[in-house]
């Protein structure tokens, strides 16, 4: 401001630190981001909190996105958030449903960036599976994202984002004076989509804290996984900040195998990763862990490697989840036989251990574990064959 300038009531109300560049997006802002946005914005100090709670409880609870909506609010304070805020969720580019009933969705982000997101409805309950990253920088071999660059973290907004488009899809937001619904529609979210979730920390951690606040989505953290492929130094504090559920992806026995298929298991090997996973259920006052374990066709399926494994994991209160391989298109791996799966299941549940075999589901449209983006990227380059 130059020194003539007059101060007046309206320099005043001007915002104060609103970034430049357009309306700020207030999905995924934390409950002190968004109080400290609503102060720049020209809100007083005094009332920030109330309307952090009234806002808040309009986004996240009932789904509603346009401020003239917000009818508890005055008139120019509604036009007031509207000149300086959005509330905007990812652009759905497509939606494939499954003969099973998956939906995939994929999504465009801020710089024209696509994820995937995949809904899995299951008799009692409905599991959301979101991304953390465009693309992942680990380089699991069987692991489709994993051929893939990382482009770049995902923001909380865009990860929060992921949840509010499945819900809208579902048409999940309550309705005024409905009974509630007892079973809902996404009831569990999954970080098993594309990336790795323990490097884009801070905006998993904000993220996950928008969908439990009990005043908007309101999921319980037992209702959250985080899957990770052993990011060591982030586990304590997984435990710590967030409080989910973890799941691992350990699919070796022993460090020669998991180099090769899980390469972060260089940095940090089994032994390494097997303590801190010891530490989190105290940590995190959660029950157990789940041991993701895929299954390769004689890499990593004998009896011996299932007898290892029960072996390692000793003492862990653990559940250990069989995912039979998804190929997609030039995987160096085949799944393994469905007699060797059930095999390895039976030792692996004799030994007091629960081994669920994973269903594969959506595979019709590429939604199974480890298959996402890999559609989108082929469609892509059928159509420069098509128009070169
Ligand atoms: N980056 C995280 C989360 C995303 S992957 C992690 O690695 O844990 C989610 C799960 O799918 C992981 O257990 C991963 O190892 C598994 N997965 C990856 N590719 C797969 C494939 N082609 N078939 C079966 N499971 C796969
Ligand atoms: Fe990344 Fe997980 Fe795939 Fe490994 S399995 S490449 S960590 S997304």
């Amino acid at each position: 401001m130059t020194p003539e300038a007059p101060i007046t009531q309206d320099v005043l109300t001007l915002p104060r630190k609103l970034p430049e560049g357009g309306p700020v997006n207030l999905i995924g802002l934390t409950r002190e981001q968004l109080r400290d946005a609503l102060i720049a914005a020209g809100t007083p100090d005094r009332q920030a909190k109330m309307r952090v709670g009234q806002i808040w409880q309009w986004i996240y609870h009932w789904g509603v996105r346009d401020f003239a909506q917000m009818t508890n609010l005055a008139k120019d304070y509604r036009a007031l958030l509207a000149a300086h805020f959005t509330v905007a969720l990812p652009e759905v580019v497509t939606r494939q449903v499954s003969a099973d009933g998956t939906r995939k969705y994929l999504l465009r982000i801020a710089g024209g960036h696509e994820v995937e997101t995949v809904y899995i409805p299951e008799e009692n309950r409905g599991t959301l599976c979101i991304s953390s990253q465009v693309g992942c920088t680990l380089t699991c071999s069987f692991c489709h994202t994993g051929t893939q660059k990382l482009v770049r973290n995902l923001t909380a907004g865009e990860i929060v984002g992921q949840v509010m488009v499945a819900r809208d899809d579902l048409g999940e937001w309550p309705v005024p004076g409905a009974p509630k619904e007892e079973t809902r529609l996404v009831s569990n979210v999954v970080l098993m989509g594309m990336g790795e979730p323990l490097y884009n920390f801070e905006n998993v951690r904000d993220a996950m804290r928008v969908v439990m606040d009990g005043e908007g989505i309101s999921l319980s953290r037992r209702r959250i996984t985080l899957s990770t492929s052993g990011v060591v130094p982030e586990i304590a504090r997984t435990a710590e900040e967030i409080g989910c559920l973890l799941a691992v992806s350990f699919h070796a026995t022993t460090d020669e195998v998991r180099d090769r298929l899980v390469p972060i298991n260089k940095r940090w090997n089994i032994e390494t990763l097997l303590t801190a996973l010891r530490d989190y259920p105290r940590l995190s006052n959660s029950e157990r862990i789940t041991f993701e374990y895929v299954m390769l066709k004689g890499v990593n399926d004998s009896d011996a490697d299932a007898r290892r494994l029960v072996k390692l994991i000793a003492g862990i209160p653990a559940k250990i989840n069989l995912i039979p391989f998804n190929e997609w298109p030039g995987s160096p791996y085949e799944r393994s036989d469905w007699e060797r799966i059930e095999a390895f299941a039976d030792i692996v549940y004799k030994a007091g251990y629960a081994s669920p075999i994973r269903t594969p589901r959506g595979e019709d449209i590429m939604a199974a574990c480890g298959q996402l983006k890999s559609a989108t990227e082929r469609a892509r380059r059928e159509k420069v064959a098509l128009n070169p």
